[in-house]
């Protein structure tokens, strides 16, 4: 046995005594010295050939931040959304200068002590549902190449109540990124549906306290106004076990969104005070566009509509959407880099299958969108609807090299569905 005592530990390969060894490694009833080791691994290389290159650490995807000047932005938000092009402006110049602002940072000049501190651009982006601020969000942080997450401010509660921990809107970020904190710290988030978190009353002093609403506010303020939080990296208090990750949010710009239902009361009796009409920034004054009071919308509306000024400090940056008209949703359909008739067409092709739409059925497909009150959302179930027998049908080659959608064949296809079922798909 080659460890019956210290004193004759030796080598089981060679027999060296450990005294003419450099290291002796112990296994279970064996010792091998490191010669011998040298020895095994070349044994090794002639018999397997060389050891594969040890994997080099992985790049993140979000090493270099692409910094694009606002008119190139907007360009490229156009090739994918259609019209709002006042919302597409001013977030194009909003995120420029934000994204800006951290270069800046993290350059030698804005670390000296002549630095000057540039504020961050939050946003705020009021519109009806479905009108693209979560796609143009989206967008942005495509473009940008870096992290993008999306929270559901009805889902946060404040902490100790049932729900989930304002921190949990970082865990996605984090996720998004495969964990790469600094990655996550100029990454993108948005929060949905801002406005349901509203203090129920308005600013109106006298109302008792919404815990819920101001609560959720207040913990998002922490977020917003930038200090470095200990996030939870899988979210939730399942896991209560799990090593927080501190996140830094001094940098992540945060995109808020609402339809703030109702709001537009509270512009137009603001409106209804001014003087004449309404100025705008020309000099020129212009009769208000009574049907799209939205895109007067000012801090102060959002105010009375229930935001605490804390928070509305911190979106400096607010812009509107535009309702989606017959118009437009005709172009959603249509127009996009990724509009859904080119998807459709392009699954199609792979089957080997020429798909047209005739002019008629897309009228009728944005007219049943309408009907059903379900603006640009509703695109997608409603073509899901017109297309999933076919979609069944064409990869068993059962139709012609050509199929042309027309509005008889939609109509038959969406006559007998409910709206509850579209609104579920
Ligand atoms: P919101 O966040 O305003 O509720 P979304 O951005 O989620 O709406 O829009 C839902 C879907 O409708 C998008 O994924 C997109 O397909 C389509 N859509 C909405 N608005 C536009 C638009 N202006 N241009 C192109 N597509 C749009």
């Amino acid at each position: 046995m080659a460890k019956s005592s210290k004193d004759q530990e030796h080598c089981s390969f060679c027999g060296a005594p450990k005294a003419k060894t450099q290291m002796l490694i112990s296994g279970l009833e064996a010792m091998i010295c490191d010669k011998c080791v040298v020895q095994a691994e070349q044994i090794r290389q002639e018999a397997l050939g060389p050891k594969p290159e040890p994997e080099k650490a992985k790049d993140s995807p979000y090493d270099k931040f692409n910094l694009i000047k606002p008119a190139e932005m907007k360009a490229f938000l156009d090739e994918y959304i259609i019209g709002q092009d006042e919302a597409k402006r001013s977030i194009s110049v909003a995120v420029y200068n934000h994204y800006k602002r951290l270069q800046y940072e993290l350059s030698k000049k804005g670390k000296g002590k002549d630095a000057v501190e540039i504020e961050k651009s939050n946003m705020i982006m009021v519109g009806e549902t479905g009108t693209g601020k979560t796609l143009i969000a989206r967008t942005i942080a495509k473009i940008l190449n870096v992290p993008f997450s999306i929270a559901d401010a009805t889902v946060l509660t404040e902490a100790g109540y049932v729900g989930e921990d304002v921190e949990s809107v970082l865990s996605r970020l984090l996720q998004a990124c495969d964990f790469d904190v600094k990655a996550a710290e100029r990454g993108i988030v948005f929060i949905d549906e801002i406005d349901k978190i509203a203090r129920k009353g308005g600013d109106n002093p006298s109302i008792t306290r919404d815990v819920s609403g101001e609560g959720v506010q207040q913990g998002l303020l922490k977020l917003l106004e930038g200090s470095e939080i200990n996030v939870p990296p899988y979210g939730g208090r399942k896991h209560p076990e799990q090593k927080m990750l501190k996140v830094d949010t001094r940098n992540i710009l945060f995109i808020c969104g609402g339809a703030f239902d109702g709001i537009e009361r509270i512009i137009s009796s603001r409106l209804n005070k001014q003087p004449i009409g309404y100025k705008s920034s020309g000099d020129a004054y212009n009769e208000i566009d009574r049907k799209n009071l939205l895109k007067y919308v000012t801090s102060p509306d959002m105010r009375a509509f229930g935001l605490i000024p804390e928070l509305l400090g911190r979106l400096p940056v607010i812009t509107f959407l535009n309702p989606l008209d017959e118009e437009a949703l005709r172009k959603i359909l249509t127009e996009p880099k990724n509009a859904l008739v080119k998807q459709y067409q392009k699954l199609f092709e792979m089957d080997g299958v020429n798909l047209e739409f005739e002019e008629g059925a897309l009228d009728y497909i944005v007219k049943k969108a309408i009907e059903f009150k379900l603006g640009a959302r509703g695109l997608r179930s409603i073509c899901e609807q017109v297309m999933t027998d076919l979609m069944f049908e064409i990869p068993s080659g059962k139709t012609d090299n050509v199929f042309v959608v027309t509005e008889a064949y939609a109509k038959s296809k969406l006559e007998n569905i409910p709206q509850n079922k579209l609104k579920a798909a």
